[in-house]
């Protein structure tokens, strides 16, 4: 049975957010078939009201955390452990001196220099596994390595690109599965600006587009002034809107950065100017052709199951 979204006009955006996710999360277990999440909400939403602001809102947020359109995403498995998402508000951590000191402490700890040696700049074009079974790595510089077995940690995007080639060939199976699982773009804007453009408490804010074609453009926002006692934002380009954002100039993307307060809080700031911009391009990126996975909408059961390449609990 499906829940409906009822006193729709009583609800304050977080109710309504909130109530969304738990009226689709229960669409979801009954679903025979999948549908993507944009028409999930469509279906719960009683009132069709899908161009709302709020709907958009919602449509937005998940876009953002599984990285391309509604209209891509399976309801079926967006809850279902696919992804588990913490949204307690001690869930995300940000390590202030960058994910570098993380590696660094990983060699350090390294109880000798060649258990973990780490090779830079060797971009992977071939993987062969000879008949004895030992495995040689063969790199664009022409250089190869030869180990008794390697693990493959390639970004999704690259595997699906084909740009390491395989001997022999992945099995069936694991082409299935880097076939199906999807890989969407959510680019980062870093913007600094000569005074502070943002509300003292507030962490993140979401902007309600009124045109759904605006959707992922650069509409969640989150305040890194806390961080790094400047006044830096982050916002966010997702799928298609992400893809177009890698081909901006500094100075579109910086038209843009100077409307987002404007949109933000209804009125103009005057004399704000931006200091530093800087944006991802992790899909051109060739060593990373994508952000991060999410469950495609797809049509079988039996085909979402086999996404994992590996037998699973
Ligand atoms: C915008 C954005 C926000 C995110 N936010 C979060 C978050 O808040 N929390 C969180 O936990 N995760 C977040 N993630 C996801 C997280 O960054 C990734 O899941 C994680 O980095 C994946 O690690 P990995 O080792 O699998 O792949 P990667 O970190 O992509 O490492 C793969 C490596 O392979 C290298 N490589 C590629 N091709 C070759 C080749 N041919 N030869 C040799 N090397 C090659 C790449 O250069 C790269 O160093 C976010 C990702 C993005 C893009």
């Amino acid at each position: 049975m499906t829940t409906r979204l009822r006193d729709f006009a009583a609800m304050s955006v977080v109710q309504f957010l909130g109530m969304s996710r738990d009226a689709v999360e229960h669409l979801s277990s009954d679903l025979e078939k999948d549908i993507s999440v944009h028409s999930a909400l469509r279906q719960v939403n009683q009132y069709q009201l899908i161009e709302d602001p709020l709907s958009q809102t919602f449509l937005a947020e998940h876009e953002f955390f599984f990285g391309d359109t509604a209209d891509t995403l399976s309801t079926k498995y967006l809850y279902d452990g696919y992804f588990e998402i913490d949204t307690s508000p001690a869930s995300d951590k940000i390590p202030v001196l960058g994910y570098t000191k993380m590696l660094d402490m990983i060699v350090q700890n390294s109880p000798t220099e060649a258990s973990l040696h780490i090779l830079l700049d060797q971009e992977v074009t071939g993987v062969d596994v000879q008949e004895d079974k030992r495995v040689v790595i063969k790199c664009r510089n022409g250089q190869t390595y030869q180990a008794g077995a390697v693990i493959v940690t390639l970004p999704l995007g690259v595997l699906k690109a084909n740009d390491v080639k395989f001997t022999p060939g992945l099995s069936p199976k694991m082409k299935g599965a880097i076939k199906r699982v999807g890989i969407g773009t959510v680019n980062k804007l870093v913007v600094e600006f000569n005074q502070r453009v943002w509300p003292n408490k507030t962490q993140q804010i979401t902007v309600a587009m009124r045109d759904s074609a605006d959707q992922g453009k650069f509409s969640i926002l989150t305040s890194f002034q806390a961080i790094v006692k400047k006044p830096v934002i982050v916002t966010y380009a997702v799928s298609q809107i992400g893809k177009q954002s890698e081909t901006l100039s500094d100075a579109e993307l910086k038209d843009i950065a100077l409307s987002r307060p404007n949109t933000s809080f209804g009125t103009a700031l005057d004399n704000v100017t931006v200091v530093n911009i800087s944006g991802t391009k992790w899909k051109s990126d060739r060593f990373s052709r994508g952000s991060y996975s999410f469950p495609a909408l797809v049509v079988t059961e039996t085909s979402t199951r086999q996404c994992t390449p590996f037998p699973m609990l």
